[in-house]
């Protein structure tokens, strides 16, 4: 058996471990080669059957890597490849064969086919597991600066005006750091857009080419980004990446509201400190109003 090694001088023999039975959901990398994990190495070289989005693709990584296709069989698999295809690959699951999946770049699934092939295997109760590696989206969220605790992937904007626009005031109040993926022809108009609809001040990140040679990650907010981008040439493949919407002004309404629900779990003094935690308010105004609250 081939062997390939990594920079740190240890090696990876693919293949020694049997791979069980079912459908294996094997990411790939979105651009650097080497970001390929030892499983989904394994995998790829022990699967009784590939299946992947572009079959060329597959086969190019595997040579890579040195893993043999050993006369294995390669089918071709998307959302779109019909139902005859899909029963085809349930009934090569059902016979207890195991199958690697891979989308033509990172994580299968995501904004790449596999969703239908892996509701179906869920549905028949057959056996499914994934090696798990890069995403274009993940790694833009790491390197963007922004907050990562909570994030919204909303996937590729539509191209049709009226459902673009809708699509972005549907994100414009999310409480989370929004990613997209966009085009690089429609990059300058996208941010353009999002400045119009999310507000100019909002800081967003542009990421470019990860992994690869002529990586980039632009940084500022939503009207300076679209400002620069409509005035340089964007090639090569993009994420973008919004922060969350400044948290709505309390009203005295709002605190009031606000103020009921924590009272009802919690003490006063833990509400007034949620409460102008939560909404920005300072907890002495909030303090006084929760006593009256809890006394009335
Ligand atoms: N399944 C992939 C994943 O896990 O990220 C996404 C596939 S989707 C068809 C391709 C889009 O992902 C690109 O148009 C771009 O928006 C984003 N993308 C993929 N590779 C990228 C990279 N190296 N740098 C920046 N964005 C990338």
């Amino acid at each position: 058996m081939r062997q390939t090694s990594d920079p740190a001088g240890t090696s990876h023999t693919p293949g020694l471990r049997a791979i069980p039975p079912g459908l294996h959901l094997v990411s790939t990398p979105i651009g650097a080669a080497r970001d390929i994990t030892l499983r989904a190495l394994d995998v790829l070289a022990g699967a009784d059957v590939l299946v992947a989005e572009d079959t060329r693709t597959l086969r190019h990584l595997m040579e890579i890597h040195g893993i043999p296709l050993a006369g294995r069989q390669v089918i071709a698999y998307h959302d779109h490849s019909g139902e005859g295809q899909m029963q085809r690959l349930l009934g090569l699951l059902a016979e207890g064969k195991s199958l690697a999946y891979a989308s033509e770049a990172g994580t299968p699934l995501i904004s790449d086919p596999g969703f239908e092939l892996a509701r179906a295997v869920a549905a028949a109760g057959l056996p499914m597991s994934a090696a798990p590696g890069p995403c274009a989206a993940i790694c833009a969220l790491t390197l963007s600066g922004l907050p990562s605790d909570r994030f919204l992937f909303a996937g590729f904007p539509p191209s049709a005006q009226g459902a673009r626009r809708s699509f972005l005031e549907e994100l414009a109040p999310v409480q989370a750091t929004l990613i997209v993926y966009e085009s690089p022809k429609r990059l300058a108009a996208l941010l353009a857009e999002m400045a119009t609809t999310l507000g100019g001040t909002r800081q967003a990140v542009v990421c470019r080419e990860l992994t690869k040679r002529f990586e980039e990650v632009l940084r500022g907010r939503l009207a300076d980004l679209a400002d620069d981008v409509a005035n340089r040439e964007i090639k090569g493949e993009i994420v973008v990446l919004v922060d969350r919407a400044p948290p709505a002004e309390a009203t005295e309404d709002s605190l009031r509201s606000a103020l009921d629900v924590a009272l009802q779990s919690m003490s006063v003094k833990d509400a007034a400190t949620f409460v102008s935690q939560t909404l920005g308010v300072s907890r002495k105004i909030v303090y006084k109003i929760a006593l009256d609250r809890s006394q009335g």
